[in-house]
């Protein structure tokens, strides 16, 4: 019997993995396809405590409620009577005022300024090459009144630690020469930072097999067989794996497993797509976020990604054509962009996002051996490496290094 057995080999399964790994308890990680190729795969990679504050913001619902029914805006809603992505939906929306926006953005700062101190550390412990630089983020803006009021978050931001230099047109031309007219000014957060999320996931799958552990790979997670409040063992399509503990950590697919044990996790998956080209010149070398449309462009030394939006679909598969336009559209309306050719890969993917926008980590109040690490929806790569620690701090009983309360699944009776 493992120690652990986590459901869910993405870039949050697998950081767990190896922590829980590295404190010597015996861990294999359940994967129903090959590691990372779910939202940890084709995303921007972008390491962005800048990120805090969450979608919700007061005024936000003025914004959404004019995009919503766009297809090609940076936030849709599919039409259609899906009951549990409406109940999301007006649950999201109750979040809408500045008591939750304050207590979910200090919350997500807590866990992002954790993550971005130990990826260098870790990356150096575990020998994984990631392309991981420490260049920050630029956010770009062609609309002064949508610049301004960003600005308004800059002590906010500063109060959480978190660094923001507000950039005119005149700088922002002078550092970035590849921008179109139409940007009128920048913020830089010189505290981000970047990675190839598709060799940092490599990385993690490396460095926990050569600590023992062990990934079961095509192998979906089916039910599970439990007695009174215990889950006795994992029921996949590959046979049962009995387990002393279980970590669940299947991104956006978590509340399909978590009904089997007849818990409602309040979570949807808020789908995303990315374009990428090989080695590309003449793009801006510091990451980007192209504010009003929701674009985020990563240059690394061997490839280009545009790539975001945010799309509520429930759990409908595939490529959509005219969100792929969008980010290409979008770009260039920021970018001089050089002529880009056909893409090496196109891709969609689903974003854990939960109701409060704040990850659900922590042990199960209904099933004695469960315990989760999902919903971390647009952060989880920027999040991986504190999720990992607290939950290898939980799983021994050790007290974590910061407060693990704002988490924790009870919140949601879970
Ligand atoms: C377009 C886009 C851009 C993004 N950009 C960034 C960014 O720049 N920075 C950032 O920090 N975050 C970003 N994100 C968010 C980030 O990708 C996610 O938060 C993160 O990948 C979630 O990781 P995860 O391990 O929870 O989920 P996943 O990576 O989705 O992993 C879950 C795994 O569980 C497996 N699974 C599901 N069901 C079962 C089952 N029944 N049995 C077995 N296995 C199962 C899946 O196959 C999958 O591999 C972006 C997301 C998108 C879509």
């Amino acid at each position: 019997m493992d120690d652990v057995v986590i459901l869910g080999g993405g870039v949050i399964g697998l950081a767990s993995a190896l922590a829980l790994a590295h404190e010597g308890l015996q861990v294999r990680v359940l994967e129903r396809g090959e590691p990372g190729c779910g939202a940890s795969h084709g995303n921007c990679g972008t390491i962005t405590p800048s990120h805090a504050p969450p979608l919700t913001m007061p005024g936000i619902l003025r914004h959404a409620l004019g995009w919503m029914l766009r297809r090609d805006a940076p936030l849709y809603v599919r039409p259609g009577l899906d009951i549990d992505r409406l109940r999301w939906l007006l649950g999201l929306a109750r979040h809408v005022n500045w008591r939750d926006f304050h207590a979910a953005a200090a919350a997500r700062a807590i866990l992002l300024i954790q993550s971005r101190e130990r990826f260098a550390p870790m990356f150096k412990k575990y020998g994984i090459e990631a392309g991981f630089e420490e260049k920050g983020v630029m956010f770009l803006f062609k609309d002064q009144q949508v610049w301004k009021q960003e600005q308004t978050q800059v002590a906010m931001l500063n109060d959480l630690s978190i660094a923001v230099e507000p950039l005119d047109s005149a700088a922002l031309h002078t550092c970035l020469p590849g921008l179109t007219p139409a940007v009128v000014g920048g913020l830089r957060y010189p505290g981000d930072a970047m990675l190839r999320p598709e060799r940092y996931v490599a990385g993690l799958e490396q460095a926990f097999l050569h600590s023992g552990g062990k990934i079961a790979r095509e192998t979906d997670v089916l039910g599970f067989r439990t007695s009174a409040r215990h889950i006795d063992s994992v029921h996949c399509s590959r046979g049962d794996y009995p387990a002393k503990r279980v970590l669940l950590a299947a991104g956006a697919w978590s509340p399909l497993l978590a009904r089997q044990l007849g818990l409602r996790l309040p979570m949807q998956p808020g789908k995303g797509y990315s374009i990428t080209w090989g080695k590309t010149a003449g793009v801006p070398d510091i990451p980007l976020v192209l504010k009003e449309r929701s674009v985020c462009v990563t240059a690394w030394a061997d490839g280009f990604r545009l790539g975001s939006t945010m799309e509520f679909s429930g759990f409908r598969e595939g490529l959509n054509r005219t969100r792929l336009h969008a980010l290409r559209r979008g770009a260039a309306e920021y970018l001089k962009l050089p002529l880009l050719g056909t893409p090496s890969e196109e891709w969609w993917g689903w974003r854990p996002m939960s109701v409060d926008e704040v990850p659900i980590i922590g042990p199960s109040q209904r099933w004695e051996n469960l315990h989760f690490a999902t919903a971390h929806g647009m952060l989880g790569v920027s999040m991986s490496p504190a999720t990992a620690a607290l939950v290898a701090d939980q799983f021994v009983g050790r007290t974590p290094d910061f407060d693990p309360t704002p988490y924790d699944p009870a919140r949601f009776g879970l």
